[in-house]
């Protein structure tokens, strides 16, 4: 058994994964991503260009940001990345990197891919999950007035029976092909009838293992009780609770929209509230290891180190099927890398998808990287502190 603490400052394992060439290939690209003023005008000129066919726009991005965040442009040109996770004991988890459509067809697509995703990951030991998000399979108009409780038409009634077949359709291939599916948290205004949705899944298919797990996002101030009650529910009808745990992407927007349409923000003041309901989310899915399975999806250190001491604290194995942490495909490799090497679960995110489909990804994640520039400069630190020590600079 491993007793071994990981040391996120380990860079030598953290980045053993990459070529000299590819390191200082990583290092250009985060500086760059450290410049928000390039980041701004690239992300206009970016999307313009791929979308206009523009020569040389395609294959600059594929170089730089879809490498850096991107597993492959298909399940089959994944394959590459995934087994050189593989190789360093990280599992791959599966995200068609598409963002939210608007059209029954793209929503049918959506649907083929994530069974293609699913039928792939049955043949591949290192891929156990799926992700996706019911807003590539639904509309958003029509998840926020069935939130809201409206009389829906009857060519909505129809659409949003459609949207329930297709959820069954994933989660009935996912219990099926002994895969299991990752279902995103997404806006406050259409999360309630995503609970809904995978809750009726969970209840269905949870009973001998998780192949279901929803997401809490703990900025939110009513998801911890939320997350409790969820998982009371669970015990007391006897299914297996699929928690993934993250502390939510939407920050901004849903202040805005609370402020613009006159009601109380549902995402807490303070970064050390959220922290804080993070942390007693992260106890209690350790503390009920035997009747939840979890995943700690974040790139905060404190998480991962906390939820690491806890599992050993308790005594529970460190490769225990229900405890399982998760970070982004080109982010956190710090995180990752030590706690595989360490023997806790780990898998990465990694979206696949052509450039063009993916494209919106992408600039998020290098909007993302230039406007928390703390976490960026640790990133670029540690890329720095390993080139030092292979001697390249
Ligand atoms: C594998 C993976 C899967 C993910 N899936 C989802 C998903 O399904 N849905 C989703 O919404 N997000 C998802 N995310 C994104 C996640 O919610 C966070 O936005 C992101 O990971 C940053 O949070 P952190 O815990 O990594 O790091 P940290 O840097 O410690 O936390 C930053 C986060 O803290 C919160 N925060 C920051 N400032 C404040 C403040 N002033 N007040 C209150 N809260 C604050 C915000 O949520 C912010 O994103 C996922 C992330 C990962 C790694």
């Amino acid at each position: 058994m491993q007793t071994t603490i990981p040391d996120f400052k380990d860079t030598e394992i953290a980045f053993s994964y990459l070529s000299d060439k590819e390191l200082k290939q990583m290092s250009w690209l985060f500086s760059m991503m450290n410049k928000p003023w390039l980041v701004n005008v690239g992300s206009s000129v970016g999307r313009w260009a791929v979308q206009w066919n523009i020569p040389f726009a395609r294959p600059i991005v594929k170089a730089t940001l879809f490498r850096q965040f991107v597993g492959g442009e298909s399940l089959l040109k994944s394959m590459g990345t995934i087994e050189k996770l593989a190789h360093y004991k990280t599992l791959t988890i599966l995200d068609y990197g598409v963002e939210a459509k608007e059209a029954e067809v793209d929503f049918n697509a959506t649907l083929r891919e994530n069974l293609r995703a699913i039928e792939f990951a049955s043949g591949n030991e290192h891929v156990p999950v799926v992700s996706t998000k019911i807003s590539g399979l639904a509309s958003n108009p029509l998840l926020e007035k069935v939130q809201r409780g409206d009389t829906l038409s009857r060519s909505e009634e129809e659409a949003y029976k459609a949207v329930v077949k297709r959820v069954e359709a994933i989660s009935l291939a996912a219990f099926e092909k002994g895969v299991s599916v990752f279902f995103d948290a997404e806006e406050s205004w259409v999360q309630k009838p995503i609970d809904e949705l995978v809750n009726s899944m969970m209840r269905r298919f949870n009973k001998e293992r998780a192949v279901i797990y929803n997401t809490f996002q703990l900025y939110r101030h009513d998801r911890l009780a939320y997350m409790i009650e969820t998982a009371e529910a669970a015990r007391s009808e006897g299914w297996i609770f699929g928690s993934k745990i993250v502390r939510g992407a939407y920050m901004e927007k849903e202040r805005l929209r609370a402020k613009e349409m006159g009601y109380p923000s549902p995402i807490f003041p303070d970064k050390v509230s959220t922290d804080k309901a993070y942390d007693e989310a992260l106890r209690y899915l350790v503390e009920h290891v035997d009747t939840i399975a979890s995943c700690n999806a974040t790139h905060n250190a404190e998480s991962c180190m906390k939820m690491a001491t806890w599992i050993d604290e308790l005594r529970i194995d460190r490769n225990h099927p229900h405890l399982n942490f998760s970070q982004l495909y080109g982010m956190s490799d710090h995180l990752t890398f030590n706690l595989a090497d360490c023997g806790y679960n780990v898998a990465k995110y990694v979206p696949y998808g052509r450039v063009e489909e993916v494209i919106p990804y992408l600039l998020r994640r290098a909007q993302e990287n230039a406007s928390v520039t703390g976490e960026m400069s640790r990133e670029l630190d540690l890329i720095h502190k390993e080139m030092k020590r292979r001697e390249l600079v």
